[in-house]
Protein backbone atom coordinates (compact mmCIF):
# COMPACT_ATOMS: atom_id res chain seq x y z
CA UNK A 1 0.00 0.00 0.00
CA UNK A 2 2.85 2.26 0.57
CA UNK A 3 4.44 1.76 -2.67
CA UNK A 4 1.19 2.35 -4.15
CA UNK A 5 1.26 6.06 -2.43
CA UNK A 6 4.74 6.70 -3.32
CA UNK A 7 3.71 5.53 -6.77
CA UNK A 8 0.88 7.94 -7.42
CA UNK A 9 3.26 10.86 -5.11
CA UNK A 10 5.85 10.61 -8.24
CA UNK A 11 3.57 10.80 -10.68
CA UNK A 12 1.80 13.67 -9.68
CA UNK A 13 5.09 15.18 -9.04
CA UNK A 14 6.44 14.19 -12.87
CA UNK A 15 3.08 15.65 -13.95
CA UNK A 16 3.13 19.09 -11.80
CA UNK A 17 7.13 19.46 -13.17
CA UNK A 18 5.85 18.52 -16.42
CA UNK A 19 3.14 21.42 -16.87
CA UNK A 20 5.91 23.42 -14.97
CA UNK A 21 7.83 22.77 -17.85
CA UNK A 22 5.50 22.76 -20.94
CA UNK A 23 4.30 26.32 -19.48
CA UNK A 24 7.90 27.65 -19.24
CA UNK A 25 8.23 26.29 -23.05
CA UNK A 26 5.31 28.66 -24.29
CA UNK A 27 6.36 31.75 -22.56
CA UNK A 28 9.73 30.87 -24.46
CA UNK A 29 8.15 30.36 -28.08
CA UNK A 30 5.75 33.58 -27.44
CA UNK A 31 8.87 35.87 -26.87
CA UNK A 32 10.57 33.92 -29.85
CA UNK A 33 8.04 35.12 -31.99
CA UNK A 34 7.58 38.34 -30.66
CA UNK A 35 11.12 38.48 -31.26
CA UNK A 36 10.81 37.23 -35.22
CA UNK A 37 7.86 39.90 -36.01
CA UNK A 38 9.67 43.21 -34.42
CA UNK A 39 12.40 42.04 -37.20
CA UNK A 40 10.74 41.16 -39.76
CA UNK A 41 8.35 44.71 -39.75
CA UNK A 42 9.68 47.01 -37.41
CA UNK A 43 7.09 49.98 -36.39
CA UNK A 44 8.38 53.67 -36.34
CA UNK A 45 6.38 56.50 -35.54
CA UNK A 46 6.30 59.77 -37.42
CA UNK A 47 7.83 62.33 -35.30
CA UNK A 48 5.10 64.92 -37.52
CA UNK A 49 2.17 63.22 -37.64
CA UNK A 50 2.39 60.59 -34.97
CA UNK A 51 1.46 57.66 -37.10
CA UNK A 52 2.91 54.00 -36.78
CA UNK A 53 3.92 53.06 -39.94
CA UNK A 54 6.60 49.87 -41.56
CA UNK A 55 10.13 50.89 -40.80
CA UNK A 56 10.79 49.68 -44.22
CA UNK A 57 8.44 52.21 -45.89
CA UNK A 58 9.52 55.05 -44.16
CA UNK A 59 11.58 57.99 -45.14
CA UNK A 60 14.77 58.05 -43.55
CA UNK A 61 16.13 61.51 -42.43
CA UNK A 62 19.21 62.35 -40.18
CA UNK A 63 18.70 65.51 -37.55
CA UNK A 64 21.08 66.19 -35.27
CA UNK A 65 22.59 62.96 -35.92
CA UNK A 66 19.60 61.31 -34.49
CA UNK A 67 17.76 59.17 -37.09
CA UNK A 68 14.18 60.03 -38.01
CA UNK A 69 11.35 58.17 -39.88
CA UNK A 70 8.82 59.48 -42.04
CA UNK A 71 5.71 58.12 -43.20
CA UNK A 72 6.09 60.95 -46.37
CA UNK A 73 8.37 63.58 -47.70
CA UNK A 74 5.92 65.69 -46.99
CA UNK A 75 5.89 65.22 -43.35
CA UNK A 76 9.73 65.26 -43.32
CA UNK A 77 9.87 68.69 -44.88
CA UNK A 78 7.46 70.25 -42.81
CA UNK A 79 8.97 68.60 -39.69
CA UNK A 80 12.23 70.36 -40.94
CA UNK A 81 11.03 73.64 -40.94
CA UNK A 82 9.49 73.54 -37.45
CA UNK A 83 12.53 72.53 -36.78
CA UNK A 84 14.00 75.86 -38.04
CA UNK A 85 11.46 77.82 -36.63
CA UNK A 86 12.40 76.71 -33.25
ZN1 LIG B 1 3.43 61.65 -41.35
Amino acid sequence: MRFLILCLLIYFGYRVLKGWLGVKHLGGKAERDEHLTSVDDVMVKDPYCGIYFPKRKAIEKVIDGEMYYFCSTECRDKYLEEKKKS
